[in-house]
């Protein structure tokens, strides 16, 4: 099998071979047709997260070299073990990348994304830059008859990133209005997962004019840009604040714009992971009644759940650019340098 890996961190991918892996037991082997290029991506080939005054979360781990990227994968049926039930070959599949150890009590309560223990594609164990990947379990390979082969798998990251933030935010609407903040691909998938999940009004910012824009067509109700000084009172009037604010962004900027425009009872989310710090004195906690929370990807439940919405239509199409396996690295290093429009696909 041909593959895209990290040979070290910081540095750019390269092409390696291995021998295609025969899959055992319940494993199944997917040819890979599709891999979402994602800025998470780009922080696992750095090696670190930023966290703010010049503090790194280190996340190499202990990742064999070379490894190889890429969660967003969508592929067919290529080969499966004695024991894989109910996977038909041929058939085009997501592959559920947020796999747990399958041993320990947030697997068994189904919320494997979560595991301590985690055995993620493309995050701890080979993923799709590459033109086979291997899945433990049928378990993990979702139905996505119906969906754009370009965005199946991607699906499984911003989508599922977008939907189960969303839902966490609904049970606080009852104190206000919904305000996503930051309105990339996982905000726009949010913002339009949102109008299924809530009647309520759906409040947009973002400090790019062509989002706010493109906010206000998928059905926001108002966008607001939040580098303008009278941004946060604008939104206080609006709406006298929000019962949820989800911070698809992630940055110290971002939190300090959305937990301020937050109402007493409601909730400001974090999804986004661009970094930096975030302080409040502590009194205000109790004093708003406020929650801050995070958010990370979703259960399997969550997926299927996300992909029942999708094939009912509640997802506008994305445009997608595919690329070869070779262009790869070069990928990341038009995500990194902000010079990606939309998503880009690689079709290894
Ligand atoms: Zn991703
Ligand atoms: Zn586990």
């Amino acid at each position: 099998m041909h593959r895209q890996s990290l040979v070290d961190y910081g540095k750019p991918l390269q092409a390696t071979e291995a021998a295609t892996p025969k899959p055992l037991g319940t494993e199944v082997l997917l040819r890979v047709s599709h891999c979402g290029v994602c800025h998470s991506d780009i922080h696992l080939q750095d090696g670190y997260f930023d966290l703010g005054g010049g503090q790194k979360l280190d996340v190499r781990g202990n990742r064999p070299m070379p490894f190889t990227l890429g969660h967003e994968i969508a592929g067919t049926v290529e080969a499966a073990g004695p024991d894989a039930k109910g996977v038909t070959q041929g058939k085009f599949y997501a592959a559920y990348p947020w796999i747990g150890c399958g041993k320990c009590g947030l697997c068994a309560r189904g919320d494997e994304h979560m595991c301590n223990a985690p055995r993620a594609l493309g995050v701890t164990v080979d993923g799709g830059y590459a033109t086979h990947v291997l899945v433990p379990h049928p378990h993990y390979l979702l139905d996505v008859e119906g969906i754009a082969p370009g965005i199946a798998g991607a699906l499984m990251c911003s989508g599922l990133t977008g939907y189960g933030a969303i839902k966490k935010a609904v049970p606080y609407l009852k104190f206000g209005p919904l305000l996503i903040v930051g309105l990339g691909g996982v905000g726009m998938m949010g913002l339009q997962f949102a109008r299924a999940l809530t009647d309520k009004p759906i409040l947009a910012a973002d400090i790019d004019k062509s989002k706010r824009e493109a906010a206000l067509k998928l059905g926001a109700a108002e966008a607001f840009d939040p580098a303008e000084a009278g941004a946060r009172k604008a939104i206080m009037k609006a709406s006298g604040g929000v019962g949820a604010a989800v911070d698809f962004a992630g940055s110290d900027k971002s939190l300090a714009f959305a937990h301020a425009v937050v109402a007493k009872g409601g909730a400001a989310i974090v999804v986004g992971l661009i970094g930096g710090s975030f302080t409040l004195p502590v009194p205000m906690f109790p004093l708003r009644a406020l929650t801050i929370m995070g958010s990370y990807v979703g259960s399997t439940g969550e997926a299927r759940e996300m992909l029942d919405l999708v094939k009912a239509g509640k997802v506008a199409p994305i445009p997608v650019e595919t690329r070869p396996l070779a262009e790869t690295s070069r990928s990341l290093d038009d995500l990194r340098a902000g010079k990606i429009v939309g998503r880009v696909v690689i079709t290894p």
